[in-house]
């Protein structure tokens, strides 16, 4: 049994691990892991490597096996004990990261507790592509979001209506299902043209990525046998800057005939 007690408390961070690479943590997420007593870290998605830094008396815990109850168990009683505890979580820990049920478990048994951001695999997926996600006047707007699946996902937010904007989709958790996602993005304002960019295991040894259309995408990642692991960001901002180019010129040559002299 868990005393209610706030006295002693020790500290509990959420902490991002970032994508993989154990040089995308940030400096304070890595000095919280150097003195944690105890880390709870997300063994599927979270580099080992990261954990080298922890102290060789610190226990180390992958919530692979463990349950809501079992984390919250673990993270209150470290706390309890007046302990360091880590929370390790893959990417930043504000999103597809249960991050809400967890807090809300701890508010109940009144454990304060903090949150480090982490670099998203959205951002480590863009800069293993070297690309900007918002392009002067192709997109000015980035979502970050899935495909519907086991978890149901809002009726107002169904791909093919975000598809509506044409800005630039950050896509998790979704490559199992990329031929859907490619139907449901056609539905809005994209086409076979549209650029598709898929990141698997951006920023690990292993990452490999596959850039095409929406037109081969589906196919591409079929032949490369990627069904998990994965960023898919699509929009014209993947485009090459040869397209962009063409594209920002004819809307420089409007622009100045329509509102100034043409510049030679
Ligand atoms: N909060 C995390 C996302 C966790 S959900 C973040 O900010 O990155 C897990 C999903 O994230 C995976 O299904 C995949 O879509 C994506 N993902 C996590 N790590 C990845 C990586 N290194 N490369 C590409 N995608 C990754």
């Amino acid at each position: 049994m868990i005393p209610t007690s706030s006295k002693n408390q020790g500290s509990v961070y959420f902490v991002g691990a970032g994508p993989g690479d154990p040089e995308l943590i940030t400096v304070k997420g890595r000095r919280l892991l150097m003195d944690a007593d105890v880390v709870v870290y997300a063994g599927s998605l979270v580099n080992d490597a990261i954990l080298s830094v922890c102290r060789k008396d610190s226990v180390l815990l992958s919530s692979a096996g463990m349950s809501l109850a079992d984390i919250i168990k673990t993270l209150a009683e470290a706390s309890r004990a007046g302990k360091r505890a880590v929370r390790l979580q893959t990417g930043d820990p504000t999103f597809y990261s249960a991050l809400a049920e967890q807090a809300a478990a701890l508010d109940v048994l009144n454990v304060s507790f903090e949150v480090v951001p982490g670099v998203s695999s959205a951002f480590a997926s863009a800069a293993a592509l070297k690309k900007e996600l918002t392009v002067p006047e192709v997109s000015q707007t980035i979502i970050l979001t899935r495909m519907e699946g086991r978890t149901p996902v809002p009726e107002g937010e169904k791909l093919s209506l975000l598809a509506s904007h044409g800005a630039t989709l950050c896509i998790f958790l979704s490559i199992s299902m990329i031929e859907g996602v490619v139907a449901e993005l056609k539905k809005g304002a994209y086409d076979d043209n549209t650029p598709v960019a898929v990141v698997y295991r951006a920023s690990w040894p292993d990452e490999e990525q596959i850039t095409g259309t929406l037109k081969d995408i589906a196919a591409k990642v079929e032949e490369a046998g990627i069904t998990k692991h994965a960023m898919i960001l699509v929009g014209d901002s993947l485009g090459t800057m040869e397209e962009n180019d063409a594209r920002s010129k004819l809307y420089d040559a409007g622009f100045s005939h329509e509102f100034r002299e043409k510049q030679s």
